[in-house]
């Protein structure tokens, strides 16, 4: 377990999938919270979720659209007037996008993929970072995908911002190293999470269980990951246990990125 006890971390997308079970994990760890997303319902069920299984729990929740840099200030602000600092950050909220053929991909959702998933994770680094350098400390988390360092079939935007992610990450841990920042990047494969469904629910619309059922069979596991596998890594990623790995693209994916 990752001692996070006293540390005030900021988490986007947090109402469901990955940022939700971070939420959690971080919460049992003792961070104090910011929880950032667009889905009020969502958002205040799992802050509600949290309380009442750390009463003891600080968190402070935040309607905002990442891709908004007004909204993106918003949460910042909240986190700074809430804990005063902020030691963490997961940059993780993102969409998937509808899949199609690169040369027939709908040009209103490129946009919008490339909005949330770069400029959403651009302008939480552009926001935090100064607030990172002042403290001379800082534990950042961007979420990449396996999609951003392979290819994927009919996932142009996606593929595309997600290594961009990866390759910001690179360039923010060159950067601000220096001032005790570390910046690394997650890449899941296939977590079990509503965007996962929904792409299922996109390959077999009448099947979703056999498309992840056929999805599971390439993968060396034999099976997809948990959400909490993914946040038990971000939560050592956050915490002072690790302080010397910086800049990375770590594959949360079974094994199956290394297959050829
Ligand atoms: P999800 O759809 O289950 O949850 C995403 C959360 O982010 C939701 O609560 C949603 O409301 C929120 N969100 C989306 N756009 C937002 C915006 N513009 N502003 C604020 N909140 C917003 O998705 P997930 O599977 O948990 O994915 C989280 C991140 O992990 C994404 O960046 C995704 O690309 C990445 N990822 C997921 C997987 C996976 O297998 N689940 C694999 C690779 C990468």
């Amino acid at each position: 377990m990752s001692d996070l006890t006293g540390k005030s971390i900021v988490i986007t997308g947090a109402a469901m999938g990955l940022g939700q079970a971070a939420a959690q994990v971080c919460a049992a760890n003792g961070a104090s919270l910011t929880l950032v997303d667009f889905n009020e319902k969502a958002l205040n069920e799992t802050a509600a979720d949290i309380r009442n299984a750390h009463p003891d729990a600080q968190i402070t929740t935040v309607l905002a659209d990442v891709s908004n840099e007004e909204a993106v200030k918003k949460y910042v602000a909240a986190a700074m007037n809430a804990y005063g600092r902020i030691d963490g950050f997961y940059n993780n909220a993102g969409i998937e996008g509808k899949q199609a053929p690169m040369a027939e991909y709908d040009l209103a959702v490129f946009e919008k993929v490339i909005d949330i998933n770069l400029m959403g994770v651009y302008y939480g680094l552009r926001h935090i970072l100064p607030i990172m350098v002042k403290q001379s400390y800082g534990r950042i988390v961007n979420v990449a995908s396996v999609g951003g360092i392979r290819g994927v079939l009919h996932q142009t935007p996606y593929v595309a911002s997600k290594h961009a992610v990866s390759g910001m990450t690179k360039t923010a841990a060159l950067e601000y190293a220096k001032h005790g920042i570390t910046t690394n990047a997650i890449a899941p494969g296939a977590i079990l999470t509503p965007m996962v469904a929904g792409a299922f629910q996109q390959m077999n619309p009448s099947d979703p269980k056999a498309a992840e059922t056929e999805y599971a069979k390439d993968n060396p596991s034999k099976r997809l990951g948990l959400p909490v596998e993914v946040a038990n890594v971000v939560a050592f990623l956050l915490s002072d246990d690790c302080s010397y790995v910086n800049g990375q693209t770590i594959a949360i994916d079974g094994g199956q990125s290394n297959a050829y």
